[in-house]
């Protein structure tokens, strides 16, 4: 292992190389964007030679398209994973991926902060089909192996989670999988692959929300998941017959994106950790959860798992749902929006935003609390963010 990865790339050159054929149609230099819906075939003899898998070639847009391959081919490559698909969304890859590894009178085991919607799809779709869904506190191991069941076939996490950034031990959880054999799944979206790379610590199959950083531009919708060819050849069969497939501009625009992945993950990383250590000594401040921080609870784990603590900084502001409202009103560099990830700024009360219908009690209920704010880096300047974020603060 170590060997290995002495000789293999950096996230940079992968970023920028990995998947992409040194020759392309045309001479051209970036991947071509198929812009086709179907492939024609030449003769009978040439669609026999297809189904009975003679030769390698495309046959309809919902099957895959070479733009696509090339950005899955880069995915994988980035996590050191033997194959990845792509999806038309980051939720496409998740209930996909679910609904391949699940069936009726399954269970799965899923921690407890996690993205609004996956936490819907699993406590709430997935019953509708006979599978069951355990919720356990991230970072109980305990509670975590005493939930798994004969029947539970999944253990679906997100590490960092959204929006506490709590980290999940990938070592410990792995070991508890595998000796009940079951499968896991992290959903790294936060840390993308220059930060963590799941698969390496044993991890099954690792899932992103390619909207966010690996697109990284705020302009498209993508999901991918990665892990081991046999595994992904499934998720790929449901995927033909369910249809959550990506355009192929969308499929482009990624593959442009992550060409500066490594670069633009190198500064949001910096600049979230300035932006924690401000935060983390403003008087008008109470908790702030960035795993840079030596009071985050999972700190060492953080430290020991990823090479850096990602560009989301989630922080408690002293006072009531409209005082917080009014700094994230005053704040100029920010953008006011759902997402995260791109090389602009966002920000956002999680209350009024993802969990807006919700009440305060209900908020409560799932973690949520009406004083915090979500925080996501973009690229700019990280003293300019810190000057901002202060004048703003004053208006609390
Ligand atoms: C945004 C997000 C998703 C969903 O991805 P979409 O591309 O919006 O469908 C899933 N998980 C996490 C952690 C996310 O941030």
């Amino acid at each position: 292992m170590a060997d290995e990865k002495a000789t293999s790339p950096g996230p940079s050159t992968q970023s920028v190389h990995a998947g992409e054929p040194r020759v392309q149609p045309l001479n051209s230099l970036t991947t071509p964007i198929s812009q086709t819906s179907t492939y024609s075939f030449a003769d009978t003899q040439e669609l026999r030679d297809h189904f009975e898998r003679r030769i390698e070639r495309d046959e309809y847009g919902r099957y895959g398209n070479p733009t696509q391959r090339v950005a899955e081919k880069k995915l994988a490559a980035l996590d050191t994973a033997e194959d990845g698909l792509l999806f038309s969304s980051g939720m496409a890859a998740i209930t996909t991926t679910l609904f391949a590894m699940l069936s009726r009178g399954t269970h799965v085991v899923v921690t407890d902060d996690a993205y609004r919607r996956t936490r819907q799809f699993l406590n709430q779709t997935l019953g509708r089909y006979g599978v069951e869904a355990s919720t356990v506190p991230a970072g109980d191991y305990q509670r975590i192996e005493e939930a798994v069941r004969p029947n539970t076939r999944v253990i679906f996490s997100e590490s960092p989670t959204n929006p506490y950034n709590r980290i999940v031990d990938l070592e410990k959880l792995v070991e508890i999988a595998q000796r009940r054999r079951v499968k896991t799944v992290i959903d790294s979206t936060f840390a993308t692959p220059v930060n963590q790379r799941p698969i390496e610590f044993g991890i099954d199959l690792v899932i992103h929300s390619a909207t966010k950083y690996l697109g990284g531009h705020n302009d498209l919708l993508a999901g991918a998941v990665v892990g081991s060819a046999p595994l992904i050849a499934g998720i790929r069969d449901l995927q033909g017959v369910t249809g959550a497939v990506p355009d192929p501009f969308a499929a482009y625009l990624l593959i442009r994106g992550l060409k500066t992945l490594a670069l633009r993950v190198a500064r949001q990383n910096e600049n979230a950790e300035r932006l924690a250590a401000f935060l983390d000594a403003h008087p008008k401040v109470g908790t702030v959860h960035y795993p840079s921080l030596k009071s985050h609870p999972e700190y060492e784990i953080a430290a020991r798992q990823m090479s850096g603590f990602g560009g989301v900084v989630s922080f408690e502001v002293e006072g009531d749902i409209d005082a917080v409202s009014r700094l994230v009103d005053a704040c100029e560099i920010p953008r006011i929006a759902p997402s995260l990830g791109g090389v602009e700024s966002l920000i956002e009360q999680p209350a009024l935003m993802s969990f807006y219908e919700l009440t305060t009690a209900e908020r409560l209920e799932v973690g949520i609390k009406d004083n915090l704010v979500r925080y996501s880096v973009g690229v700019e300047d990280g003293a300019d963010l810190v000057t901002d974020l202060e004048q703003a603060l004053k208006k609390v």
